[in-house]
């Protein structure tokens, strides 16, 4: 069987992987190595493609978009447009989370679709396959589980949210906390706990944890701990079942990583600003410093259709404190499914949330695309700010459209007015002449 990368990284092997990520973000590969030993960096790839992704300690914030059919709208063409879609505007990985229609087929063409890495969530297709099967989600047997676990590993899937957190425990303290403001919001989490009261039994994903390690294992697909009773609502925030998920989570980051296997985990959902910063540092002390991925969060639940913004201010504070992969909202969140146009409105808004985040988050490391987009702005060098721009596309797009009418240097904000020209032109060599970098 092959070894998985934590396993190689502790027997002192740099992988091939290890050289890449080593070189993409600037670190030395030994560094890189030990971390990955110490599960504090996983590696991610499309097993159709040569990329590598890191997530964890001293790598960029990375950025998820969620793709998926609903049960009510079944398009895998238009999927797959999302997926390139959240490729093109600058994803980091893809979770392909589809509940309606061929889901095999669907999950098969989205991997042949992108080259990033794909993440899924095996309960959506378990628990439909059941109810497709039975007419009844809750006649799901652990074998199915397990088969359909390894079926989609084998497909190719890089990540795995597995919501092996749940358990009768977990459940006892939510029903003794006997509250919730926003109820459960994880599709997996509210199935897994049906089927635990419909049975009466243990979570299979918890009991027999070591069962789905060895299938991912066998993969070296990543082990991303999900988040199912992750709060829904700032009021739910730091309430006693979701920090006693987070826990066993924590614990068992620790287990599946001594067993070999590369682990995340994840975490919620809607959690007020200044409770940020507290939650990860549990995550990262409960966990051994485990990659940590945020879904948001969203430190309001009052931003119904602009989420995208909410999520987004939430996912700079937590890039900042730690966290390691973000996942992305749309605008659509609560609404509907999103578009293509969401989909990108959402990768854009997590992506320059990772970007403030990293600036706080490695206050030693240089600035320079921001510094070489300020002095860009400072001399009115426009195809420098839209080089210098995250998104210079849109950015060349809107000052086109908008251009002086007579041929200008200015934009028509200020036009005449412009005190870029103006200070430039009183202060040429007080303002430029000490410039830092
Ligand atoms: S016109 Fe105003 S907004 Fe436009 S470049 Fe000059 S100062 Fe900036």
């Amino acid at each position: 069987m092959n070894s998985t990368q934590v396993e190689r990284a502790l027997a002192g092997e740099i992988t091939p992987q290890i050289k890449q990520l080593a070189c993409n973000e600037n670190l030395t590969q030994e560094l890189v190595r030990e971390r990955v030993a110490q599960g504090r960096i996983v590696l991610l790839h499309n097993a159709a493609h040569a990329d590598v992704v890191g997530i964890g300690k001293g790598l960029r914030t990375k950025v998820n978009a969620s793709i998926g059919t609903s049960t009510d709208i079944v398009d895998v063409q238009d999927e797959v447009s999302k997926a390139q879609a959240a490729q093109a505007a600058g994803a980091d990985t893809l979770m392909e989370l589809s509940v309606g229609g061929d889901l095999d087929q669907i999950r098969r063409e989205v991997l042949q679709a992108v080259t990033l890495p794909v993440g899924n969530v095996p309960l959506y297709q378990a628990f439909s396959e059941a109810e497709r099967k039975y007419g009844d989600p809750n006649r799901l047997d652990e074998a199915m589980l397990f088969d359909l676990i390894e079926r989609q590993c084998a497909d190719g899937i890089s990540f795995m949210a597995i919501h092996c957190g749940i358990n009768l425990y977990t459940i006892e303290r939510l029903e003794r906390q006997g509250y919730r403001y926003g109820g459960l919001v994880s599709k997996g989490g509210a199935s897994m706990v049906a089927w635990m009261r419909t049975h009466g039994r243990e979570n299979p994903l918890y009991e027999k944890f070591d069962q789905v390690v060895a299938i991912l294992k066998k993969y070296d697909v990543v082990l991303s701990l999900g988040n199912g009773l992750r709060a829904g609502a700032i009021g739910d925030s730091f309430d006693r079942a979701m920090i006693q998920e987070l826990l066993i989570n924590c614990e068992l980051a620790e287990e599946g990583r001594k067993m070999g296997c590369q682990m995340l985990v994840e975490g919620p959902g809607h959690v007020p600003l200044d409770e940020i910063e507290a939650n990860i540092i549990l995550q990262k002390r409960m966990s051994n410093g485990a990659p940590y991925y945020m879904l948001g969060p969203l430190p309001t639940d009052v931003g119904a259709g602009y989420d995208h913004i909410t999520a987004a201010i939430g996912a700079a504070q937590s890039a900042r404190y730690g966290a390691d992969l973000i996942c992305y909202i749309t605008p659509a969140e609560h609404l509907a499914l999103p578009n293509t146009a969401d989909v990108v409105e959402g990768v854009k808004a997590a992506r320059l949330a990772a970007h403030i985040g990293d600036l706080s988050k490695y206050p030693d490391r240089p600035r320079s695309r921001d510094l070489a987009m300020s002095k860009a702005r400072r001399d009115l060098d426009w195809p420098g700010q839209f080089q210098h721009a995250l998104f210079g596309d849109d950015a060349r797009r809107i000052h086109e459209e908008r251009s002086p009418q007579c041929d200008s240097d200015v934009c028509t904000m200020c036009g005449e007015f412009c005190a870029n020209r103006a200070s430039n032109a009183i202060f040429e060599r007080t303002l430029k002449g000490s410039a830092k970098a």
